[in-house]
């Protein structure tokens, strides 16, 4: 699989090698396959704009959706993260089956950071880990992930009470009333749940900032980049929030 957006990528190109015996021409003369073996350098990540890295994930996304994606070689991107990590990115997204992150945002080992929780929601334990991720490793953005159909924010909208459960979607409460919308407010309504589930990315992204001095810290010194998009399940895309 070659993907030619890949190569006017700088910021990828670097990345690019070709695997043993993927680099020969076929019989007919096509280009060769090229694999996505090695894992993000620190040289190449911090070369990367916060802008930069948020187009990479959106040009992630978009070959995904193309059923265009790099060929990982998982085993060779294993072997040079070995010795250390320099992701360009931290997401903090939904425990969801359907929204696993490395996969549409077609991203390998080493590439990025990924806290996961129901709803997308920010505690103390995911803000220190991000803390972690940007402070100590380098990464330049944080992107909260929500997803259409999420069953945390219909569990909510529900208000479902069930053990621990109860606290966490006690977290996403607070959206439910911030959204505005015209028609059924139910759990059952789709459109409903997702324009909740948009409003829980916004306010997760303005917890991180009131309860992590570092990142807001960090983001006013345009050293990261906090952001929101939410992945739709049914046709793959991310939409950036501008
Ligand atoms: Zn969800």
């Amino acid at each position: 699989m070659c993907d030619k957006n890949l190569l006017k990528d700088p910021s990828k190109r670097n990345l690019l090698k070709y695997s043993a015996g993927a680099a020969a021409f076929t019989a007919f003369g096509s280009l060769p396959t090229l694999s996505y073996a090695a894992s993000l350098t620190k040289e190449a990540r911090d070369k990367m704009t916060p802008d930069q890295v948020i187009t990479s994930l959106a040009e992630g996304n978009k070959r995904f959706i193309s059923n265009k994606r790099m060929e990982h070689d998982y085993i060779a991107q294993k072997k040079t993260s070995q010795h250390g990590q320099y992701p360009s990115s931290v997401i903090l997204s939904c425990i969801d089956s359907r929204v696993p992150a490395e996969i549409v945002l077609d991203a390998g080992i080493g590439d990025m950071f990924n806290s996961r929780v129901a709803g997308n929601v920010s505690n103390a334990d995911i803000l220190g880990s991000m803390e972690f991720a940007c402070a100590v490793a380098g990464a330049k953005v944080v992107l909260v992930l929500g997803h259409t159909k999420c069953g945390a924010v219909q569990g909510a909208i529900a208000k479902v009470k069930m053990g621990n459960l109860t606290t966490l979607l006690n977290k996403i409460e607070p959206s439910i009333a911030k959204t505005k919308f015209k028609g059924e407010r139910k759990a059952e309504n789709y459109d409903f749940v997702d324009a909740v589930a948009k409003t829980n990315v916004e306010m997760t992204i303005q917890e991180i900032r009131k309860n992590s001095e570092t990142l807001a810290k960090l983001e006013k010194e345009g050293k990261i980049k906090i952001v929101g998009a939410m992945y739709n399940i049914s046709n793959g895309k991310v939409d950036f929030f501008n």
